[in-house]
């Protein structure tokens, strides 16, 4: 299960909790889950719900109740027999949520549990009478953009009304936006859910265009309907920067975190190396916009007042070490960055940087079969690599001053009777300790356990096929997903791949819903991601779940090919049997060793 589930995950320690208000022995199901004794392949005795917790809020217009009970025995919801369950007695029915307030009580014999589920809703609604909506007046945070660049502003407010808003000296009118549509959470695709839908608020919206720069302050919004008028100043303010740039940001982290607009909800660009300097164009809240167009947290750079940095490049070379070949870019100064990849091809760009270039000397190598460069005006220098193979096995991008170094892998040397020998990967076996429990099965089970007994079987199974491996962690640690990334920085394996078992978002049908889902982000990792998942899926005669780009923490590393691999579904009651099974755990182990194996073999 990925990042994002773990807010929904978190609240699965209450078992203990209710199960005392319930009067069920707390001791016994606390110490069930974790002795050593327990174990995750035998039949329930006891009446348990390990998902929603008792108190659950959510936006989903359903809810599914991951729970086991007494195989022998029939469970009830609302006085309705659950089925079908697993042999072992695990359930997971999906019932529909009306707006408020929801009750459910689960009997089994004389076991009872009841849940309150609140569903509320995913977005703003219109303002009750004759009111701005909450929180719709903009800016939120403090905005900063320079003289010329357009500024709107917008709140939502009731249907058929007028709505004016004051900045400075100058008043502009916002009109109603009526066919805009809301789209959901990223996450929802996962559940093939993510269709946009009709909002249920009207916003009105205006801009305006400033010719001076200075402080305009915070918009006094008006609204007018039937003769009636409501004012409201929006939360924080606005400036106007002058047109030209007085400040430079410098990136002081080693790989700052660039977006395409001024929060974490916007999509990552390329990672901007420690040193890079840019001017600063806009600001909104701690975010800020440098002139390529990237935007970067404060956090992450140093500001000074400088012009404009721009670079001028001549010409280019590249040198071998070991493992890697290293692209060399003299550059004036660190300027931004981004690559683009994809099969067999490898593109950077240099921005705020104006070619001299007469020279270049990157001769072909295990990893480039040939650069091809362009100036794209006016101030940008693009460089397409063809690789030697379609397959890529790695890059890394740092300042060594004001020389850009891109270093590109070579490929590994395979033998193709014994393809791992002198293979190293990468296992990294999903969260871990009771802070990161993971998802959990119908009985309690923990994600984090299950992850670390098939990634040391995993580990076994490569090691006899002559593999290199490591283990991101061999006991219950704690590591945040970053130590993780780490790791695989410092270690540079061959091949990283994260171990997981999968879960779905309240709205998802968990019982219907299983197979193998493999994640991937980098061009370099596509083919591998495909491979395993269809290798599983054929080998094993598994379920698909399927192939997903997706932006995580352990699909983002450069340094080498990196897959996350969600193995099944834990709170599919049907599926978690197999998952704890010991003999299909050796058998899925044995079979994904051979994947791998296969994969490296025919990667030319
Ligand atoms: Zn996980």
């Amino acid at each position: 299960m990925a990042n994002w589930q773990w807010a929904i995950a978190g609240g699965l320690t209450w078992g203990i909790t209710t199960a005392t208000a319930l009067g069920l022995p707390a001791a016994a199901l606390a110490q069930s889950t974790a002795a050593a004794t327990f174990d995750p392949a035998a039949p329930s005795t006891q009446l348990q719900v390990v998902y929603p917790p008792p108190d659950h809020t959510t936006g989903a217009d359903r809810i599914f109740f991951i729970g086991t009970g007494d195989p022998g025995q029939a469970v009830l919801i609302n006085g309705t027999e659950i089925a079908p369950r697993s042999p072992d007695g695990h359930f997971a029915p999906s019932l529909p949520l009306a707006m408020g307030e929801n009750l459910f009580t689960l009997t089994q014999g004389e076991t009872s549990l009841t849940l309150r589920i609140t569903r509320v809703p995913t977005e703003p609604q219109p303002p009750a009478g004759l009111a701005f909506g909450a929180e719709s007046l903009t800016p939120a945070v403090a905005t900063a953009r320079p003289v010329g660049e357009r500024i709107c502003l917008s709140a939502i407010a009731p249907p058929a009304a007028q709505v004016t808003a004051t900045l400075g000296t100058e008043t502009l009118t916002l009109l109603p936006q009526p066919d805009l549509a809301s789209l959901p959470p990223n996450y929802a695709v996962l559940t093939a859910q993510n269709d946009p839908s009709p909002l249920a608020a009207t916003p009105y919206r205006g801009c305006i265009v400033p010719t001076a720069r200075g402080e305009l302050g915070q918009p006094t919004y008006t609204l007018r309907r039937g003769g009636e008028t409501v004012t409201a100043v929006a939360p924080s303010t606005i400036t106007v920067l002058p047109a030209i740039p007085t400040q430079v940001a410098t990136v002081t982290v080693d790989s700052g975190t660039a977006r395409t607009g001024p929060s974490t909800s916007y999509s990552r660009i390329t990672p901007l190396p420690r040193g890079t300097r840019a001017a600063i164009t806009a600001r909104e809240g701690d975010w800020l916009r440098l002139d390529y167009g990237g935007w970067i947290r404060s956090a992450e750079t140093t500001v000074a007042t400088a012009a404009p940095p721009q670079s001028t490049i001549r010409s280019v070379r590249s040198r071998q070490v070991p493992g890697w070949t290293e692209v060399l870019f003299p550059l004036e100064t660190p300027v931004p960055v981004t690559v683009a990849q994809t099969p067999g091809a490898f593109t950077l760009t240099l921005h705020n940087t104006t070619p001299q270039t007469d020279t270049i000397y990157v001769p072909p190598d295990e990893a480039i079969a040939g650069l091809h460069w362009t100036p794209v005006l006016p101030d940008q220098a693009q460089y397409h690599f063809q690789l030697q193979a379609n397959q890529a096995w790695g890059y890394k991008l740092r300042y060594d001053g004001t020389t850009l170094v891109l270093s590109l892998r070579h490929p590994p040397v395979i033998q193709p009777d014994r393809p791992l020998a002198g293979i190293t990967i990468l296992l990294d076996p999903g969260h871990g300790s009771e802070n990161d429990l993971g998802a959990r099965g119908p009985n309690g089970y923990t994600e984090k356990d299950v992850n670390l007994v098939v990634s040391k079987l995993l580990r076994d199974a490569l090691e006899v096929r002559g593999a290199t491996v490591i283990l991101t962690r061999e006991g219950d640690e704690d590591l945040f997903p970053g130590d993780r990334v780490d790791i695989i920085n410092a270690v540079e394996p061959t091949l990283a791949l994260s171990i997981h078992y999968n879960a779905l978002p309240d709205s998802g049908d968990a019982l219907n819903t299983a197979g193998i889902g493999t994640f991937w982000y980098h061009a370099q990792a596509y083919d591998l991601a495909v491979f395993l998942h269809d290798y599983l899926v054929r080998e094993l005669d598994r379920p698909s779940y399927g192939v997903f780009w997706n932006n995580l923490a352990l699909t983002r590393p450069t340094v080498a090919p990196a897959v996350l691999l969600e193995l099944g579904f834990m709170i599919n009651p049907f599926e978690f049997e197999w998952i704890v099974d010991a003999g299909d755990q050796q058998t899925l182990a044995d079979t994904l060793a051979a994947g791998i194996e296969a994969w490296v073999r025919q990667t030319p």
